[in-house]
């Protein structure tokens, strides 16, 4: 089976799947396709840019061949982090032909309900390419945050719409392949250092990987949990 992971910036896949990948990578093929550079990922200005993009490219070749992916099946399509929901209709076109040429059987893509631009805009790429492509895959969503009460409205509306919209979840359990995770996201090195305890504690600890089944034409349950 082919399966596609579209990850906002390198390490997302590490993440909210690293145990979903290691699990899958045993019995399929997996392609990722990363959207943005990585280039903004660093608490300090001075670390940012170029420089970074490369580090961080070559960090996720890396966790990728920890978790069983053949690093080559990787596309970098390196748009400027933070800065994806600029490029929608680009990155449609260039997603497209990637889905053409791998046709995956699944694909995951980060939930349009996310807060972060970056992971919004990936999600809201992926919809409109899978459509475009006439793919027929399975889809799947991930929320690295959930959408939360807030007093800021905007938020709480948000919130209220995932609620009513909410789809079935698939829980993976990841138990055997959680040091497999935590290998990979080791490989991350420019990343861990300004990871803290509650994030470690949320990726990092839970034995299951959550995801929102989006579309379904076959039992995903049966292929991924
Ligand atoms: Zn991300």
């Amino acid at each position: 089976m082919k399966i596609l992971y579209v990850s906002a910036h390198p390490d997302d896949e590490c993440d909210n799947a690293g145990g979903t990948l290691a699990k899958l990578s045993k019995h399929n093929d997996i392609y990722i396709i990363y959207f943005t550079d990585g280039r903004l990922g660093s608490p300090y200005p001075e670390e940012r840019g170029d420089k970074l993009a490369l580090i961080r490219k070559k960090e996720a070749m890396e966790g990728l061949k920890v978790l069983g992916i053949d690093p080559n099946k990787a596309y970098f399509l390196e748009y400027p982090d933070g800065e994806l929901s600029k490029f929608i209709s680009d990155a449609v076109k260039k997603a497209i032909p990637i889905l053409q040429n791998i046709s995956p059987n699944v694909v995951f893509y980060p939930s349009t309900f996310e807060a972060h631009p970056d992971h919004w805009a990936a999600g809201k790429i992926m919809k409109e390419a899978i459509h475009e492509a006439r793919i027929q895959a399975d889809q799947l969503s991930y929320l690295n945050w959930e959408p939360k009460i807030s007093r800021n409205l905007k938020i709480t509306l948000r919130y209220l719409e995932w609620k009513i919209s909410m789809k079935k979840a698939i829980y993976v359990n990841i138990e055997e392949f959680m040091d497999v995770k935590f290998e990979a996201i080791k490989k991350h090195e420019s990343q861990i250092k300004y990871f803290d305890d509650q994030y470690m504690e949320k990726f990092f600890k839970s034995k299951y990987e959550r995801f929102y089944v989006e579309k379904s034409y076959s039992n995903l349950k049966e292929i991924i949990s």
